[in-house]
């Protein structure tokens, strides 16, 4: 059986890469940039005053000084035009022509039209001026692409004079549930049904990692009805998500149908527990299709494991290298398989942070899952992985 790294491997060899679009700059928060942002000036673009007060030439020092003019920020620059003088200028300001220093307004009394330094006041070169180029040159690659827009990102792009970005396009997600026995939220519930949650669990860990065309269905153990309208979501979907019918039952159509419709099967279970069953393939439309296991932990687990990093790197994301953490207590494994344990976060007394196992009932015990914040990863080997030892983490959101 494959281990989870050996499925990792096979679903990024059959995941496309999502198209390119471009976007007004305010539309890109939390996108995948797909284009290098390099700096359009050098910045600060000009000797930028950093300070409000006034400016002066350094090398002609004196107590007090005449105000020859005021210089805003936005406006152009003046020049100072004799000795004796300085500028009144803002923040922000370009450092008028023929000054080097500027004296911040807590520094000096203002009178008449002069101002007098207080005593040990600094004349200094370039005090309080933000020198041009200090910060980054024209043309310096400032955001690599694949890196995700977030707020500064979205700031430099804006700062390089971009009104547009090139980004990754929104895939096109489909998350179906299958199963005879699940009620919707709301609706009346027999003894013998259960509540459909996982669609919901799936859908709102997409939308917290900024997909917004997700499409959510649910369909009857029933092969007929699976075949048409999943002929219907593998021709309008870049991925499709399901869950449940994908065990050893007589009524888990899920692989079966799939196959009907022409969807290869990559891989078909991972030693890993839970979410042994989990099925993945490619339909000849070039559709990625994961049929989850429908146990509620299993399904999410395998959502956050695989689902959400293949969905990353579909979108060019570089992606940062996976969490690890130490475990706050040992953790028994049973079967020689990889073990997705939940956990809490916890801090030891030196603020370090640790993985406080949270084990379930069972992998269709999603209310232990409440409080947890993702769990860790313990491949086969010992039967005990002692406190402290450091493993990946997976959050959820
Ligand atoms: P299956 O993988 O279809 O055999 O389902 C395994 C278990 O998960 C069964 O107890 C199902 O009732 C339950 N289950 C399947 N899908 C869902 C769902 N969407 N929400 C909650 N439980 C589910
Ligand atoms: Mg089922």
């Amino acid at each position: 059986m494959l281990t989870p790294a050996d499925a990792d491997l096979l679903i990024g060899q059959n995941l496309q890469c999502l198209p390119i679009e471009s976007l007004p700059l305010a539309q890109c928060a939390g996108a995948v940039l797909r284009e290098n942002i390099y700096a359009e000036r050098d910045q600060p673009p000009f000797d930028r005053v950093a300070m409000d007060g006034v400016a002066l030439a350094s090398h002609t020092p004196a107590a007090s000084l005449r105000i020859q003019a005021t210089q805003a920020a936005g406006d152009a620059p003046l020049t100072l035009t004799g000795r004796g003088q300085c500028i009144e200028v803002m923040t922000g300001a370009v450092l008028p022509a023929g000054c080097d220093c500027v004296v911040p307004v807590e520094e000096y009394a203002v009178t008449g039209g002069g101002v007098t330094f207080a005593p040990g006041t600094r004349i200094e070169a370039w005090r309080n001026v933000h020198r041009r180029g200090s910060d980054t040159r024209q043309g310096t690659l400032l955001v690599a692409a694949g890196a995700r827009l977030r707020a500064p990102e979205i700031a430099i792009a804006a700062s390089a004079g971009m009104a547009r970005i090139r980004v990754s396009s929104q895939p096109m997600l489909a998350v179906i549930s299958t199963g005879n026995e699940l009620v919707e939220p709301g609706e009346p519930v027999l003894a013998h049904q259960i509540r459909r949650s996982n669609v919901y669990a799936i859908v709102s860990a997409l939308r917290e990692h900024g997909f917004q065309r997700v499409a959510d269905e649910h369909l009857r153990d029933d092969a007929a009805e699976m075949h048409e309208r999943l002929h219907f979501h593998l021709e309008t979907h870049d991925v499709l998500v399901l869950s449940g019918g994908v065990s050893a039952g007589r009524f888990d159509l899920v692989p079966a149908v799939l196959q009907e419709l022409g969807v290869r099967e990559v891989f078909h279970h991972v030693a890993q527990r839970p979410g042994k069953p989990l099925w993945f393939g490619v339909a000849p439309s070039g559709a990625a299709v994961f049929g989850l296991p429908g146990n509620p932990v299993s399904s999410l687990v395998c959502y956050t494991r695989y689902v959400l990093p293949a969905l990353l790197g579909s979108l060019g994301h570089s992606g940062r290298p996976p969490e690890r953490i130490a475990l706050g207590a040992p953790v028994k494994i049973g079967a020689p398989l990889t073990h997705f344990m939940p956990v809490r976060l916890e801090q030891d007394d030196w603020g370090r942070p640790w993985a406080q196992p949270a084990p379930t009932n069972g992998s269709g015990d999603f209310t232990a899952l409440a409080g947890t914040d993702g769990f860790v990863e313990l491949p086969p080997g010992p039967n005990t992985y002692p406190k402290g030892h450091v493993t990946r983490f997976y959050r959820w959101s």
